[in-house]
């Protein structure tokens, strides 16, 4: 197990400064992307990501 800090992680917004989306590491155009490995693929957990966000409801504010 390993830990990491990414000069493009956004602490503030819980993303990617450089992709300007969700930090998921070896994500395509991550800087992490054929550096390291993974338990799971980044693309399953990119799909798991969206699938969460489409279950839940929005929290627009009005
Ligand atoms: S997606 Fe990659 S480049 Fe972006 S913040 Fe996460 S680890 Fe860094």
């Amino acid at each position: 197990m390993g830990s990491f800090a990414c000069p493009h992680y956004d602490t503030a917004k819980d993303g990617c400064l450089r992709l300007k989306t969700d930090c998921v590491p070896g994500r395509r155009g991550c800087v992490l992307r054929g550096k390291s490995v993974f338990a799971f693929s980044a693309e399953e957990r990119v799909r798991e990501l969206e699938e969460e966000k489409k279950s839940k409801p929005s929290r627009r504010r009005r």
